[in-house]
């Protein structure tokens, strides 16, 4: 684990690498059963791209400031 998730790689597109999934498209969260995540599911962040574009980094910007402030 190097990179954070401030610390997205840029791709040459000028899209960032979604630290979220790690590039797979796929959250995963929850306990590990079997080795599986009890949890997959399509990533917000990114929307299962793997990488964000600009619009995707500022709508994430958004709710990190936002919506995670509330909780
Ligand atoms: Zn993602």
């Amino acid at each position: 684990m190097s990179n954070s998730f401030n610390g997205n790689s840029i791709t040459k597109e000028g899209k960032e690498y979604c630290g979220k999934c790690n590039g797979t498209g796929t959250y995963k969260w929850g306990a590990s059963v079997n080795g599986k995540p009890s949890n997959v599911g399509t990533c917000y962040s990114c929307q299962g791209k793997g990488v964000m574009t600009k619009k995707d980094v500022k709508r994430n910007d958004y709710y990190w400031n936002y919506c995670a402030r509330i909780i």
